[in-house]
């Protein structure tokens, strides 16, 4: 089955009690069994619920991989990666990262003396130079957020794999729509679902896929031992936002070229960063390791912190918010806003400057997007 018949149906056959189309939503934390040992698969609703198996089953299908697994929130699922780690190991991750995964290794794994060196992004040969006797495991994040460079996940499986460690690749701003790392060579690829996957801006949740039975073993273990579950009426909901990604990726992306075009060519826009435009240093690698671009376009703004107030200020269609992957358009000051929890020098010095503003281009109607950007920008 093609991408777009899987997100509808895998995981979610019709009810077999009842024949609902719809995956009921399993509002329950306990299930009867019917003797020792013996019960219809599920016996506590931490452990597992099929609300939230019919959502692990699809998304595991959506990235190719085998093994799904659903959480609370992204940082949950990345909070259960992390446990494959030891105190004193080591993990070498790009630098240009979500700030809450910065925050996650800095103030929490640091504490357990798991220490994290970041590395220039798109540069390959700087990940196997960071690689030490230590090393457990290489984090991207591919398109970086928020200056959209590319990794070549290809090139670091083969340097992850020949030094025996785990790649992990977070697919949240590419969606499995545009992009399967697993496909790449990638072991363990996951989602903040918050994002394009339930693509509605009404639930916090996550989801890690593998196609490597002990990661998956040991991932379902943290699952239930450490319990940061999602529960069945956020599943459901992601459920619901799913059936429709296929769609929605591609008018996203529609919609992110016009406006990457647009923003090119205005006096008042320093620089675009797309992968979709051929002036990106990484439009090449875009169009050989993923199926499109995406729908989220950064841009530098020519002028003052405080005009950059005044911009944000002026927008009707576009939201100014944190988040990205809805349907409707945002747009996010990252130094100010996902990315305040970076310290200003090390911010600065990556090029996420004061005056760096990123859209999420939502599906709305690309006319009255591009009018509010350009009575936004004036
Ligand atoms: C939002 C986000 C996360 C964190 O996910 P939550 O659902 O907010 O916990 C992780 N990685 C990326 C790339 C994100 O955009």
């Amino acid at each position: 089955m093609k991408f777009a018949t899987r997100a509808i149906h895998v995981g979610q056959e019709s009810d077999p009690t009842t024949g609902a189309i719809m995956t009921p939503i399993y509002q329950t934390s306990t299930y009867a069994q019917t003797g020792m040992g013996e019960h219809k698969g599920y016996e506590y609703a931490r452990t597992g619920n099929p609300t939230r198996t019919a959502l692990e089953t699809c998304i595991a299908s959506l990235e190719n991989g085998k093994y799904g697994l659903a959480f609370a929130s992204g940082l949950a699922t990345e909070h259960a990666v992390l446990s494959l780690l030891s105190s004193g190991d080591h993990i070498v991750s790009c630098d240009d990262l979500y700030g809450g995964t910065y925050r996650l290794f800095e103030q929490i794994m640091g504490r357990y003396k798991v220490e994290t060196s970041y590395v220039s992004a798109a540069s390959v040969a700087s990940y196997e130079k960071a690689i030490r006797p230590n090393t457990k495991l290489i984090w991207l994040e591919t398109p970086t957020n928020p200056l959209l460079s590319l990794v070549d996940i290809r090139a670091l499986a083969r340097i992850a794999h020949r030094h025996n460690l785990l790649l992990v690749v977070d697919n949240t701003f590419a969606s499995p729509y545009f992009q399967q790392p697993l496909d790449l060579g990638a072991d363990i690829v996951l989602h903040s679902t918050t994002k394009y996957i339930n693509g509605h801006s009404d639930v916090i949740g996550g989801a890690v896929v593998t196609n490597n039975k002990t990661v998956y073993e040991s991932l379902q273990f943290f699952q239930n031992a450490a319990g940061g579950v999602p529960g069945p009426h956020d599943v459901w909901l992601t459920l619901r936002g799913i059936k429709t990604l296929a769609v929605r990726m591609r008018q996203h992306q529609e919609n992110a070229i016009s406006v990457a075009r647009f923003l090119s060519e205005h006096a008042r826009v320093e620089k675009v960063y797309y992968p979709g435009l051929p002036s990106h240093p990484d439009h090449e690698l875009a169009k050989r390791q993923m199926n499109g671009f995406g729908g989220m376009v950064s841009f530098q703004f020519k002028g003052t912190l405080a005009d950059v107030d005044k911009v944000v200020r002026r927008f009707k269609v576009f939201t100014f918010a944190e988040s990205l992957g809805g349907v409707e358009s945002l747009v996010c000051h990252p130094a100010s806003m996902t990315h305040g929890s970076i310290p200003k020098e090390i911010r600065e010095a990556r090029g996420l400057t004061d005056t760096l503003l990123r859209l999420s281009v939502g599906i709305e109607d690309i006319d009255d997007l591009l009018q509010d950007l350009e009575h936004a920008l004036s």
